[in-house]
This record gives structure tokens, C-alpha cells and sequence, in this order.
């Protein structure tokens, strides 16, 4: 429906209001003067009745002479006279000829005089086609006594010149009235104009706090002529609207708090409401699962994180209420995640659900390390229970015995000894190993800048007679000057096993080389290279990426064949981590193998 403005509400209601009220006094004016002008003219016949009553009432015995009675008084006072009998016909009448007019009894003004009072009518004759006043009073016969009414006198005048005088009176009222009507609108216009201008006003401003600017008051822009109504009105309005621009700022702080909570979270956090669609995502979230944190909100999930299992999820959580907390796999570009998946229903207010909140870890790590730990302790066992076994074996077999014959005895003993040492080296690596790690979580090793031949020198010394037993040749090269960013003891450590690797899987005659070399390096920083050479057996390519790993072994009964703890090459990464540097293998089976370390540092 169209909605008219204030002012045409009020300003026809107004008009309507006058004109009810010009009508009302116009009819009752009328009213009134017709009333008056009738009960006058009513009193003047009954007068003139009155006069003529005496010759009636004497000429009743003449019809004649009452006839031309009738006639010349009638036209004398301008007055229709008519005479009738108690059985309604016309004895004499002033106008008509009697024989011609019917019978008259019935009228209401002659029933009343018949009846003893004094009848009056107005009313529409249609024997002179104008409206008539009549007034009719009995005549009674003196000597017939009071009882009886022997005829009838009526007089009647038109009253069409009341009438006409009325409509003249209504008329001049009439043209009153528009004059009224057209000052009256007038003013009502400009009234209701001056009740409806704040208004405009005012609904410029609510429109402006529905965008949200609260910065001009609504009681400034009323103009002054605002009634009272509307002055407190706005002032309402304006109250409501500083509680408003309160509320909404409050709101405001309070989201962005939230959103740098839900942001700077380090879990991964998604909302979704009832139909799967997603109210938010956090950045955690986004990068996790590699979607556009911008964009997400209002998708549908399945859209936007392609992953049964944890759509599954949370479409179970969204019909049953009940949390979850479960692990899933999740593949992407970068491969395969283990992600641990907690799911909540998520409420507004009391008990109502609109939804289920997504918090997810990537325990892939985790998890990795886990497995990493349990399979270390299994093989540390295994490790610990071999040369066990073996001396076990060993004892028991001397104590059943073998210890009376002597040479058997010492060859056994010699095994124990060997195994022994066998185990004291596997626990001097565990411990060097956690030693290094333990170092370099808490704070880091102690790096100094220091001459690197002397490490690389010291490092080989330590290995000659090794080398020696083996026919093994060593040389180093290391130009003078080169400077190293190292923990002496722990990087001479690193070589020493190298080296000590190198000897074992050479033949004899063979010579292990560790040389030394600067370079610029990635991004500007200096490095030194580090390698560590040897013309041996080589490493099959299978081998090469787990041989950093704790107690891997490219071949097992060489390596405990040699007395190796399967730990040496995992104690020489964590030592270069700890260096924040990097180690490298190239090996070919056969030919040879070349280990090179890569560090910070650069040549005096
Ligand atoms: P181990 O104490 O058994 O030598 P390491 O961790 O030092 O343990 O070495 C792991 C494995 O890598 C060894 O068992 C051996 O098979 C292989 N390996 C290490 N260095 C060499 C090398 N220079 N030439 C050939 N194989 C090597």
C-alpha cells in the first residue's frame, strides 16, 4: 500500500471535520428558521380563522351564501378558505368549485378538528400543485350544544415563499461556508506543514543512524516551532542512538578481540553453522588445509576442505550433538597429514545449536617422532641384547666347563672382552648422541670462530693407529687461514667418525682423504666444505636416504663385523645440526664414498 505523507493525513480530516460542522449548523439553522417561520404563519391562520369562525358558523345554513363568503374573504386576505362537513365533503371553498373536490375527510388536519382539536398540515396540494400549511378548528352549532361538530374551517396558505426564502438563507450560509472551508484549509495546511516539517528532519537522521552514523544529534536539526511531542521524541531517539553507537562499539572491540584470538591461534580452528556452510576460518586453518581463509566463509564445507572423513565428522557432530575427537588422514600438494580432529557442537545462548567448531592439530610430526622413539628403543634393545646374549653364552659355557680347558677359556674370555667393549661403545654413542641433543635444545652448543686445520688435524691423529692396524693411508689437506664457526671438541668428534668409517669399509693400501675448502656460499654467508673421502666399498643409492638414522646399517655384518654401533653417522648430523650446518653423502658402489660437511665460515 502507498504510504501518504503526515500532512495529508492530517490536512483532509481537518477539512472533513469543518464541513461536518458547516452542515450541521446549515441544517440546523434551517431547521430553525423553517420552524419559526412555520409556527408563525400557523398562528397567523389560526388568528384569521378565529375572525371568519362567526359568519361561518351563521352562513352553515346557506351554502350559497357561504360559497361567496368563502370566495371574497379568501381572495381579500389571500388566504384559501375551506368549509366542510362532518362527513368530509366541501360545503364552500375560496378557490374551487366544491362539487369538483373529493371527499376530505381523511385529511389529517380535518381528522383532528372532527375530533374536537385544533389540525394543522403542511404538506404537498396537489389540487394547486404547491406545498400548503393547513390549519383546520371545528364549528359547532350553538344550538345543537358543544358536543358535536357541525363542520369544519380550514385555512391554508403555500408556503413556497418560505421556501424560497430559506434556500436564500442556505445559500448565503452556503457561500459563507467555502469562504470558511478555503480560509480554514488554509490554515489547517499550514499547520499540518509545521507538525510534519521535524518529521522530515528526523527522518533524515534515522536513516543516517541506521548506516551507523551517530554523529548528529536529532534534537539539533528540529526546527524550533517542534512541539513538545516531538522535541522529547528526539530526544529519545538520540539517547537510543548513543546507546547504540555504545553497544555497537563495544561489539566492535569485543569482534575484534575475537578475531585476533581466533586469528593468532596456533590450533587450527573452523566454524560451520547448521548447513555445513562456514562461518569462519582461522589462518592456522586455512594454511593447514590449504584454502583461502578470505573466501571460505559462506561456502559449503565440502567445497572448501575436500575431505570425507572430516566432512563425515562434522556431520556427525551436527546431528547428534555429541563431541568427537578423532585422527584423520588428509592429503594435499604436499602429500600425506595426520591430523587430530576435535569437533563441538557450537551453541548461541542457551542450549540452541547453530553449528559445530573444528579445532585441528597436525600431529603428523608428532606422530612421526613417536614412531621414530618407539623404533629407536626396540632397536636400542635389540642392540643392547646381542653382544648380552653373546656373553652370556659365553659364561655359561665356561661355567659348564670350558673354564678347565684354557686356551678355550681365553679365547671365550677375549669374546666377552670384545663384546664388552661392544656394548660400553654403544652406550658411549647413546649418551654422546642425547648429550649433543640435549645441548642443542637447551640454548645451543657454544660456537666459537677458530682455525679448522687444527680440528681436521687433531681428528685424523686420533684415528692413525686405526688406520695403521688397517694399512690405511690419511691425508689432509686444509689451506691455511680457513676459519670455522665451531665447538671444536664436538665438530673433531663429527670428523673422527668420518674418518673412522672411511678406514673400516677401505681396503688396505687405500688412502682416506679429508680436505677443506671456503666458499661464498647460499645468501652471502661464507661457508666451508668439508669432505670426507674414500676409495671403499660405496653405498648402494637404496641405502642412502635413511643412513643418518639411528643404528641403520648399509650392511649389518660388516658394519658389527667392524665393531660399528650403527649410531656414528647419526652422532655426526646431530653434531652439524647443532652447527646449524649440513651434511651431504655421495657414494657409488665400489667406488668409493664422499661425506661432506657444511658450515658457516670463511678464510682469514
Ligand atoms: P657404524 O657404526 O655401523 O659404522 P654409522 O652410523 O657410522 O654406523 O654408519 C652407518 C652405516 O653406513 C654403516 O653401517 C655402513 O654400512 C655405512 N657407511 C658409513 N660410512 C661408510 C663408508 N665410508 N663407506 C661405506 N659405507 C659406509
Amino acid at each position: 500500500m502507498r504510504q501518504k505523507k503526515l500532512v495529508w493525513h492530517i490536512f483532509p480530516s481537518f477539512l472533513a471535520a469543518i464541513l461536518l460542522c458547516i452542515v450541521a449548523v446549515t441544517w440546523y439553522a434551517s431547521a430553525s428558521i423553517q420552524d419559526f417561520f412555520l409556527a408563525h404563519v400557523e398562528a397567523d391562520l389560526m388568528a384569521r380563522a378565529g375572525l371568519v369562525r362567526a359568519r361561518v358558523e351563521r352562513l352553515l345554513a346557506d351554502p350559497s351564501e357561504l360559497r361567496s363568503f368563502c370566495v371574497q374573504v379568501g381572495r381579500e386576505s389571500v388566504t384559501r378558505i375551506t368549509v366542510i362537513s362532518p362527513d368530509g365533503r366541501i360545503l364552500a371553498d375560496s378557490n374551487e368549485r366544491p362539487e369538483s373536490m373529493e371527499n376530505h375527510l381523511k385529511r389529517p388536519e380535518i381528522v383532528t378538528a372532527l375530533a374536537g382539536g385544533t389540525g394543522q398540515s403542511l404538506r404537498f396540494s396537489r389540487t394547486l400543485n404547491e406545498s400548503m400549511l393547513y390549519v383546520a378548528i371545528p364549528i359547532r352549532h350553538a344550538t345543537t350544544g358543544a358536543a358535536t361538530v357541525d363542520a369544519v374551517l380550514r385555512l391554508a396558505v403555500p408556503v413556497t415563499s418560505i421556501d424560497r426564502a430559506l434556500a436564500a438563507i442556505q445559500m448565503r450560509i452556503g457561500l459563507g461556508s467555502i469562504v470558511v472551508i478555503v480560509v480554514a484549509g488554509l490554515i489547517v495546511l499550514l499547520i499540518s506543514r509545521r507538525i510534519s516539517r521535524p518529521f522530515e528532519g528526523m527522518k533524515q537522521n534515522a536513516e543516517d543512524f541506521a548506516r551507523g552514523d551517530f554523529s548528529r544529534k536529532m534534537q539539533m536539526s528540529l526546527p524550533d516551532s517542534a512541539s513538545l511531542e516531538v522535541v522529547s521524541f528526539a530526544a529519545s531517539m538520540d539517547r537510543m542512538a548513543e546507546m547504540l553507537d555504545d553497544k555497537i562499539t563495544t561489539i566492535e572491540t569485543h569482534r575484534k578481540q575475537l578475531d585476533a584470538v581466533f586469528s593468532s591461534m596456533i590450533e587450527a580452528v573452523v566454524a560451520i553453522d547448521k548447513d555445513e556452510r562456514v562461518i569462519g576460518i582461522n589462518a592456522a586453518a586455512a594454511r593447514l588445509l590449504g584454502v583461502d581463509a578470505g573466501e571460505a566463509p559462506g561456502k559449503f564445507l565440502q567445497a572448501v576442505v575436500r575431505n570425507i572423513e572430516l566432512q563425515d565428522q562434522i556431520g556427525g557432530v551436527l546431528s547428534s550433538g555429541e563431541p568427537v575427537e578423532n585422527e584423520i588422514v588428509f592429503r594435499d600438494r604436499e602429500g600425506e597429514k595426520l591430523l587430530q580432529v576435535r569437533i563441538v557442537s557450537l551453541h548461541a545462548g542457551r542450549a540452541k545449536e547453530v553449528g559445530a567448531l573444528a579445532v585441528i592439530n597436525d600431529v603428523t610430526k608428532l606422530r612421526r617422532l613417536e614412531t621414530i622413539r618407539r623404533d629407536f628403543v626396540a632397536n636400542v634393545s635389540h642392540e643392547l641384547r646381542t653382544p648380552i646374549t653373546s656373553i652370556r653364552g659365553y659364561v655359561e659355557t665356561l661355567l659348564d666347563g670350558a673354564i678347565d680347558n684354557r686356551d678355550v677359556a681365553v679365547s671365550f674370555l677375549q669374546t666377552v672382552l670384545r663384546q664388552s667393549e661392544r656394548l660400553n661403545a654403544i652406550i658411549d654413542d647413546l649418551l654422546a648422541l642425547s648429550r649433543i641433543e640435549q645441548e642443542s635444545r637447551a640454548g645451543g652448543i657454544d660456537l666459537r670462530e677458530g682455525p679448522l686445520g687444527k680440528v681436521l688435524e687433531a681428528a685424523v691423529q686420533t684415528c692413525r693407529i686405526e688406520a695403521e692396524k688397517a694399512g690405511v693411508g690419511l691425508v689432509v689437506d686444509c689451506p691455511e687461514g680457513i676459519l670455522a664457526t665451531m665447538n671444536d671438541t664436538l665438530l673433531e668428534q663429527a670428523i673422527v667418525n668420518l674418518v673412522v668409517n672411511a678406514i673400516r669399509y677401505s681396503r688396505s693400501g687405500e688412502v682416506v682423504s679429508v680436505a677443506a675448502a671456503s666458499s661464498a656460499g647460499e645468501g652471502g654467508i661464507p661457508q666451508v666444505a668439508i669432505a670426507v673421502r674414500d676409495t671403499g666399498c660405496g653405498i648402494a643409492p637404496k641405502h642412502l636416504p635413511r643412513l643418518f638414522e639411528r643404528f641403520y646399517r648399509s650392511d649389518q655384518a660388516r658394519s658389527r663385523a667392524e665393531g660399528g654401533t650403527g649410531l656414528g653417522l647419526a652422532i655426526v648430523k646431530h653434531i652439524v645440526q647443532a652447527h646449524g650446518g649440513t651434511i651431504d653423502v655421495r657414494s657409488q658402489e665400489g667406488i668409493g664414498s664422499e661425506f661432506i660437511i657444511t658450515l658457516e665460515g670463511r678464510t682469514a
